[in-house]
């Protein structure tokens, strides 16, 4: 794994002539407080939970998302629509939008917490949601303390029941976050959704920023791309046991499941979870490849660069330039560039889920 002044320069990416996604903050807030994510410990000053949480309208209102619609049926039909941010599920007009964009031939998917899956499941598949995912931390007890909600662990898996029983549900997948907390009891929490109908688990590397990081960014990239610390106020990944994560990992790469499980990064070895957790400035990829193929577009209808863990900085309103402005616009491109020149990543992507291409 090179440091960050090992970084060999890349063969230079240049832009799909469209984006192969595009994100949607849909609405500023959301109704769990996780420990291990900016949004849930109220860090709103940070570049994660200010691009999750610092548009001004707190839902986005279904005319914009009209306009967004009709926008990628013209520029770029052929991408996802990802519900992503903050919370889809509290979004009141989800269930007609997801029916629109079906109207208009779009691909869509919702990423949520699972809280409130029972009540909108009905909605969620007669609009025509073709890809569902659910965050899930560990076993049900682990899971309400991790997400500080009593309960939320059996509504979400209720809602996937719910979901799965209708005609035509959206293929679902469950998405868990790897911290301090649930290390150890990563493999309870694959037997106990065992019976559930998943396509994939995903075992999900924490991504953050340490403020020591966020500091070696802002002395070489600060002006431009300022860098915050994330998602370590009240979980600290670097605290994790490596060594019993790394033991726990190959067990469950050695076993079989009902469902496909990936480790995103896949890095299962102690040294490699070594260089992950304890050593943030070392990159674990090679590029950013996240810049060339995602827009996300927040609930005010401002462009966020690339998704909710990027940098931050002003773009353009969809509703002034539409999706191929923000596509095009100069100041993703000059991102865009500013990575080819580091070599394909700068160094506060070093934990990044953007940054672990090849
Ligand atoms: S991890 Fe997701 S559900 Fe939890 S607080 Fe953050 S945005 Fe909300
Ligand atoms: S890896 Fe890509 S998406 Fe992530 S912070 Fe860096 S430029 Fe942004």
């Amino acid at each position: 794994m090179p440091a960050l002044s090992q970084l060999a320069p890349q063969p230079r990416l240049v832009a799909a002539a469209r984006p192969g996604h595009v994100v949607l903050g849909v609405n500023n807030f959301c109704n769990l407080r996780c420990v291990m994510c900016d949004v849930g410990t109220g860090n709103a000053e940070t570049n994660f939970g200010a691009n999750l949480m610092g548009a001004q309208t707190r839902s986005m209102p279904l005319e914009l998302f009209h306009t967004i619609a009709d926008d990628m049926a013209a520029f770029c039909p052929d991408a996802r629509m990802g519900f992503a941010f903050t919370e889809p599920l509290a979004w009141k007009p989800l269930g007609d939008a997801l029916a629109y964009a079906s109207s208009l031939g779009l691909y869509t998917t919702v990423t949520t917490n699972g809280l409130l899956l029972p009540k909108r499941a009905a909605e969620l598949v007669a609009g025509g949601c073709r890809g569902l995912f659910v965050s899930l931390d560990g076993p049900a007890a682990l899971h309400d303390q991790i997400r500080r909600h009593h309960g939320s662990f059996a509504r979400a898996v209720e809602g996937i029941k719910a979901v799965a029983a209708l005609p035509n549900p959206p293929e679902i997948s469950v998405f868990c976050t790897i911290s301090e907390y649930n290390v150890g009891h990563l493999k309870t929490f694959l037997k106990d959704i065992s019976d559930l109908p998943l396509k994939l688990v995903g075992l999900i590397h924490n991504n953050f920023v340490t403020p020591a990081l966020a500091n070696e960014h802002n002395a070489l990239y600060g002006q431009a791309y300022p860098a915050t610390a994330s998602n370590s106020f009240q979980s600290d990944p670097t605290s994790i046991d490596v060594a019993r994560l790394a033991a726990e990992l190959t067990d469950i790469k050695g076993s079989i499941w009902p469902f496909k499980v990936t480790i995103q990064p896949d890095l299962v070895s102690e040294s490699d979870l070594d260089i992950y957790y304890h050593h943030p400035s070392q990159f674990v990829g090679r590029r950013c490849h996240d810049a060339f193929r995602i827009l996300m577009v927040d609930a005010d209808g401002e462009s966020v660069p690339v998704h909710g863990r990027c940098y931050r900085f002003a773009i353009a309103n969809v509703r002034d330039v539409g999706l191929e402005g923000i596509w095009k616009h100069s100041s993703i491109e000059a991102l865009r560039e500013k990575l080819s020149e580091a070599g394909g990543l700068l160094p506060a992507c070093s934990r990044c889920c953007g940054g672990f291409g090849t």
